[in-house]
């Protein structure tokens, strides 16, 4: 929808310099070093010594060691807790099918919409319940009485923006262990992360190992989105149960994966284990600063018009409140008027209503002449119809 819409515009006025504050993909260019890497890797595949057909499904031992030492020192991850995916996109949606199909879930309204989207396709829709996540609460799902036997918990959150401190995480894990519920901890944005308070891993948190499972991904962190490279973390600690029978959860993922999937290729691995590297990060922690110093701009500049704003402080999003407008009628003005493209709050859940997502996935100066425009407009922009 937001495509179309913004097709329309284009077709309308031609001449119109749209800025897209929409997007969810990186917007610098790849690391020098992660792209030697990944060259220097296909290279030495050409010679008899360097060939690699099918790689381990789990993903290379270099890299999960390298996980283990990098991502999570002095937190017990061992390599082989480190499953190794093409992004994790495709781990989080798949992960329910190692639970009871009549498991109880619990989601975040809003979040990232695919959760709640490939469960429903899967037949699962009546079995979810959705955490509200509205401004009362600080944008965060507090734990709730009933009975849930997994949760999603994407934090920092897309599309809020907003971490949650070591307090609200311990919070899930008390939960989780009372309800011998699996807690999924949606990670994709943990490079962002610069609140002292809010934990780099769930597994900072005493307990965790026994109740979550951890899904990291190299696309935002270190401009993956178009190589494909992220990892899933499943400790040999967890367990779930059928019947009286413990089942190990870490087990049971590494066989679903051994059929489901013939593995990361080697040279894109090769390419994740640079951005693992001193300099590899150094080249990857500049380009993170960058989206964050644009955060910075978009919400303060935001707030300095009057507007209230969260996230942008550990993540790449603003979430925009533009209370009480449609936020569709809102994205039509914005792109109308300011020729700005944002993603509508609706699309994210039924409590994103009333807010809309923009991101600090480019530049600066493009983030400085998206707040011209809307200064400019700002008087036809805050007068909505109330609804
Ligand atoms: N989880 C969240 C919250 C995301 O926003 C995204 C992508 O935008 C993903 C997962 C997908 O990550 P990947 O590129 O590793 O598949």
């Amino acid at each position: 929808m937001i495509e179309q819409r913004v097709a329309a515009i284009k077709e309308k006025s031609p001449a119109v310099e749209l800025i897209n504050l929409g997007i969810g993909d990186i917007s610098l260019p790849l690391a020098p070093l992660i792209a030697q890497a990944i060259c220097q890797a296909a290279e030495e595949m050409t010679s008899p010594a360097g060939r690699h057909g099918y790689g381990p499904h789990e993903g290379f031992p270099f890299l999960r060691e390298a996980i283990a030492e990098v991502e999570y020192p002095h937190l017990g991850i061992e390599p082989d807790e480190i499953f190794i995916s093409e992004g994790i996109n495709r781990d989080i949606v798949q992960i329910h099918e190692l639970f009871h199909p009549h498991a109880r879930i619990a989601i975040p309204d809003p979040t990232y919409p695919a959760y709640f989207d490939t469960l429903a396709m899967a037949g699962k829709g009546p079995r979810i319940e959705r955490l509200a996540c509205t401004a009362t609460s600080h944008y965060l799902p507090e734990p709730c009485q009933h009975h849930f036997d997994l949760i999603y918990l994407c934090f920092p959150n897309n599309p809020t923006g907003v971490g949650m401190s070591r307090n609200q995480l311990a919070n899930w894990v008390s939960y989780a262990h009372a309800h011998q519920a699996v807690l999924l901890c949606d990670r994709a944005y943990k490079a962002f992360t610069t609140s002292p308070d809010v934990p780099l891993s769930i597994y900072e948190i005493e307990g965790a190992a026994e109740c979550a499972i951890e899904f990291c991904s190299f696309s935002k962190s270190a401009g993956f989105t178009g190589l494909r490279c992220g990892y899933t973390v499943v400790p040999n600690a967890l367990h779930g149960r059928c019947g009286r029978r413990r089942v190990s959860l870490r087990s049971l993922w590494d066989r679903r994966q051994a059929t489901q999937t013939n593995g990361v290729s080697y040279p894109i691995q090769r390419g994740a284990l640079a951005a693992l590297s001193s300099e590899g990060l150094r080249q990857t922690r500049a380009q993170v600063a960058t989206y964050l110093q644009t955060a910075k701009i978009l919400r303060e500049g935001l707030e300095r018009l009057g507007y209230t704003c969260a996230g942008g402080l550990d993540s790449p999003y603003i979430w925009w409140r533009i209370d009480p407008a449609s936020s569709w009628e809102f994205f039509d003005r914005l792109l109308e008027e300011c020729h700005l493209v944002c993603v509508p709050g609706r699309g994210f859940g039924a409590l994103g209503e009333g807010h809309v997502r923009l991101s600090a996935f480019t530049t600066p100066d493009v983030a400085n002449r998206a707040l011209e425009r809307i200064a400019f407009s700002m008087a036809s922009l805050t007068e909505m119809p109330d609804r």
